[in-house]
């Protein structure tokens, strides 16, 4: 199972909360993370992560480009709604990404707790 894992800044201690919260589960995974988001997962909270670029500057494309190539089975981007993003044109093209591929997409903390628990419990059966 390989899951990418994104957070804007304001959404990194979630995001640090969420993957604490499913630690165990994700560590069986192969995880991958836009630069800040894996290290920060890396570091608080022990997970071992492909650590790619940071999202300005490109991370969102590299993972984008791995879902487009059938590398990626579930993302997890949790977006801040209220802060203009420089990467905006990459964030919306890693989304569309994920509806042309039909990969499942959690784009906040509710889905991504429903997306983890049941990707995982299929992955356990
Ligand atoms: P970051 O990138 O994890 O390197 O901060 C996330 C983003 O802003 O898209």
């Amino acid at each position: 199972m390989n899951i990418a894992l994104i957070a804007h800044d304001r959404k990194k201690d979630d995001m640090v909360a969420l993957a604490s919260g499913f630690a165990t589960a994700l560590s069986s995974c192969t995880l991958m993370a836009t630069g800040t988001t894996g290290g920060r997962l890396r570091n608080e909270v022990g997970l071992s992560v492909e650590c790619l670029l940071s999202g300005p500057l490109g991370g969102d494309l590299q993972i984008g480009a791995r879902l487009a190539e059938g590398g990626v089975d579930a993302v997890i981007f949790l977006r801040d709604p209220m802060t203009p993003q420089p990467h905006e044109p990459d964030i919306n093209a890693l989304v569309r990404a994920c509806d042309v591929h039909n990969i499942p997409c959690a784009t906040n903390v509710s889905s991504a707790r429903l997306l983890l628990t049941q990707l995982l419990r299929d992955h356990e059966d």
